[in-house]
């Protein structure tokens, strides 16, 4: 392969620096872009087509609200939230970002009283809440059913993201300002030098690259890419089903949380349906197709008009998620040039993570928002 970018600065002085990003989906495609924007010689690698493991089986929900567990992880969801409207500013919104805003209600009373507190809690730290009736919230979506004194919260600066598209638009742009792309080759060793930097990585079809950096952005499959560095980077297992309805046209407009299910339109002639509790059940070997039938129905239940609707597709995918249920991005000071970008929540957090990595990756500045997340904490200790 021929590297046609650009020098870059990086520390102590210029000299090309050739960065390999390992997984295209949403998060490897915003390092990319951010990049390439930046004036980096980079080839992006995925061993599928670009956007097509976890990002395209997502529920693509785009918020902080449902991130309230650690301060600095809202607030790094908060800046994912603003890093979207700048890249819809950026790229266009067109096919890809929907802010429509994101309502949510619970049908018991102890569920209603947890989520009017953290409504409150939201508030106190500046996130834009309001609590409506029930008959207000229809007001903005006529198809649902609810009674009308339930109160429901609504997050008006939330949105949701066709991942696939954005993807497509990131790789196209950052292809046209001089990135290699190599789709359908999967990433099989990292060959490291003596002093224990990344050197080459190879391909699966026999493809050597010599790079000077790899960002690991290989969604569940990260744990494996750190392995060819002698690295460890534990995981959970915490797999997700996501189905696409086809109903045209769509009888909702915007991301909602009812009791028991989660939906928000695909397009205009489509929804997408989640649920927690039904990914409970992935592991106790009930049929997919049955898992879609249960979204399907609790689906209805909120929005008759699904009635006639059909299931067009069904995905069930690993969240990438690192052991402690946290990020894991930035330099892994221990092997030179290895960087990692993986995280839960991707769709929300892909365009705050690429630009905070890409400005590391080229300055060598860290970024104190992700003081939290760096992958260090999961060193193995010397004699472990
Ligand atoms: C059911 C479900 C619901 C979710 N809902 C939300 C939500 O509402 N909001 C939100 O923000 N997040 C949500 N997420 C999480 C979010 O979808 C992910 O965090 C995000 O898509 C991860 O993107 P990624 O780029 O890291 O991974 P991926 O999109 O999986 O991309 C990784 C890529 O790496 C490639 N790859 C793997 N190994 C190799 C190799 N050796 N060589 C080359 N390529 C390789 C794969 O082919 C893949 O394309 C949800 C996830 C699930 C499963």
């Amino acid at each position: 392969m021929i590297w046609k970018g650009a020098l870059v600065s990086m520390g102590s002085g210029r000299r090309p620096e050739r960065v390999a990003v390992i997984g295209v989906g949403v998060l490897g495609a915003s390092v990319g872009w951010n990049l390439s924007r930046q004036g980096a010689e980079v080839v992006l690698i995925d061993a599928r087509r670009p956007g097509e493991g976890v990002t395209n089986g997502s529920f693509a929900w785009v918020n902080a609200s449902n991130k309230t567990v650690r301060k600095s992880y809202f607030d790094l969801n908060v800046a994912g939230m603003a890093a979207h409207r700048e890249l819809a500013t950026a790229i266009g919104p067109d096919s890809w970002w929907y802010p429509s805003g994101h309502l949510r209600w619970a049908d018991d009373p102890a569920a209603a009283t947890e989520l009017l507190a953290t409504a409150e809690m939201l508030a106190s730290w500046g996130y834009r809440v309001e609590v409506l009736t029930g008959a207000e919230a229809r007001r903005l979506e006529p198809a649902l059913v609810m009674p009308g004194e339930v109160p429901v919260v609504w997050y008006p600066d939330e949105a949701w993201v066709h991942g696939r598209h954005l993807v497509g638009r990131l790789v196209d742009q950052a292809v046209a300002a001089g990135a290699g792309l190599r789709s359908g080759c999967a990433v099989r060793d990292i060959i490291t030098g003596t002093d224990g930097g990344v050197r080459t990585v190879v391909l699966s079809d026999g493809t050597r690259l010599d790079v000077d950096i790899v960002v690991n952005a290989a969604g569940p499959s990260a744990s494996e890419v750190a392995a060819l560095v002698a690295r460890q980077l534990p995981m959970r297992r915490e797999p997700g089903v996501v189905t696409r309805v086809d109903c045209a046209p769509a009888p909702i407009g915007r991301v909602m949380h009812a009791p028991r299910i989660e939906i928000r339109p695909d397009g205009d002639a489509s929804v997408v349906l989640h649920s927690r509790e039904i990914d409970a059940l992935i592991d106790t070997g009930e049929e997919v197709s049955e898992l879609a039938r249960m979204l399907h129905e609790s689906a209805r239940n909120v929005v008759p008009e699904l009635g006639d609707s059909h299931i067009a597709e069904t995905r069930v995918a690993n969240r990438p998620i690192p052991a402690d249920g946290f990020p894991s991005v930035g330099v892994v000071p221990s092997v030179p040039g290895y960087y990692e970008a993986v995280s839960h929540s991707g769709i929300t957090l892909g365009p705050v993570i690429g630009r905070l990595l890409a400005t590391e990756i080229v300055s060598g500045k860290t970024d104190a928002m992700l003081a939290d997340f760096r992958p260090e904490r999961f060193a193995v200790p010397a004699d472990g």
